[in-house]
């Protein structure tokens, strides 16, 4: 049987309460992106999320990543079973979707902005690059961006392999040369790139933000542009965590907030971006991944991985993920007799 089969199998006889009851000193971050109405790719759907907002409403308690950090950096007490909800970019289906659900069930969270996106300067690129790629040449050809090559047409079956292996290349590019190389397929094929993101693609308004926040929400930091920390000039990246506090303290006056990441791998910062998360006076900072060491470095708390698939949602917000994590830890350290 395989480790999944026998979480399931587990977690239908109360492996699930067993997890919880274990880990209930270990708080727990989820993280979250889109949300939808109805089920789509990508999307966790109103339903479901609320079926996870309830879970959480009963049998956790639920905080900001901030209230976490506070507890365990600087002394504050934490309930037992702590869980914080974080949501990252910045995008409008958090307040028309998933904050409604939130406020029903008093579930508070942390939503991480992108600043230059709320503020109307720019969209974020992997949705340009959605865009771009929806509206590729009909033509055969071939193009070759340097960075990657492009097959056209397109064929819809492999639209999402497509997507995502240009979305790595880029990932790994310097944040220059990315843009530079949308710019290439936006010339190349005549595509005129909407100064103001199509409406699936919409962010927040510093308006929505301001009301959530006076209703509980934790607006945190998620940089000016979203680029990798590690592919900008430490300058750039001054920039982008400094401007970023900035245009939140500006739009939604002064309070504690949390930093993100943006795309949140051990390959997106480096050492030194911690001083400036600091400066910039940031609660902590949030990472994109779990592993053992969960909170033990203030400026790279994990995060686990939430979605619309209920196992995944089960396994990350009981301890179980965590433990398995731990516990595959120990086996590597388990010196042969
Ligand atoms: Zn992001």
């Amino acid at each position: 049987m395989n480790a999944s089969r026998l979480i399931k199998l587990a977690g239908k006889f109360g492996g699930y309460s067993v997890a919880r009851a274990i880990t209930a000193g270990r708080p727990r971050i989820l993280m979250y992106h889109r949300f939808s109405e109805a089920s789509a790719a990508g999307h966790v759907s109103a339903d479901e999320f609320e079926r996870q907002a309830r879970y959480i409403s009963k049998y956790f308690n639920p905080v900001t990543v901030s209230r976490i950090a506070m507890a365990l950096y600087e002394g504050e007490v934490l309930p037992k079973n702590s869980v914080a909800i974080t949501v990252d970019d910045g995008y409008e289906d958090f307040y028309s979707i998933a904050w409604p659900i939130l406020k029903k069930y008093k579930v508070p969270a942390t939503f991480y902005v992108t600043t230059g996106f709320v503020s109307g300067d720019l969209w974020l690129w992997p949705d340009q690059l959605r865009y771009l790629l929806e509206r590729s040449p009909e033509s055969g050809n071939r193009f070759d961006f340097g960075l990657f090559k492009v097959q056209t047409p397109v064929k819809a079956g492999e639209f999402e392999r497509m997507f995502w292996r240009i979305n790595q290349a880029l990932l790994k590019a310097g944040n220059a040369e990315k843009l530079r190389c949308l710019a290439a397929m936006a010339k190349a094929w005549q595509v005129e790139l909407p100064k103001d993101p199509p409406e699936a693609y919409r962010a927040v308004t510093w308006q929505q933000l301001e009301e959530m926040q006076a209703e509980g929400l934790e607006v945190g930091g998620h940089t000016v542009t979203h680029p990798s920390l590690a592919r900008v000039s430490m300058a750039e990246a001054r920039n982008e965590i400094l401007g970023c506090c900035e245009a939140l303290d500006q739009n939604l006056g002064k309070s504690l907030r949390s930093f993100c990441y943006p795309n949140g791998t051990p390959d997106d910062f480096v050492g030194g971006q911690v001083e400036l998360i600091r400066e910039a006076g940031f609660s902590c900072a949030a990472v994109a991944f779990a592993d053992s060491r969960e909170h033990r470095q203030r400026y790279a708390m994990r995060r686990h991985a939430s979605s619309s698939d209920q196992f995944q949602f089960l396994k990350a917000v009981s301890g179980i993920e965590l433990l398995g994590m731990k516990w595959r830890k120990a086996q590597r350290e388990t010196p042969y007799e």
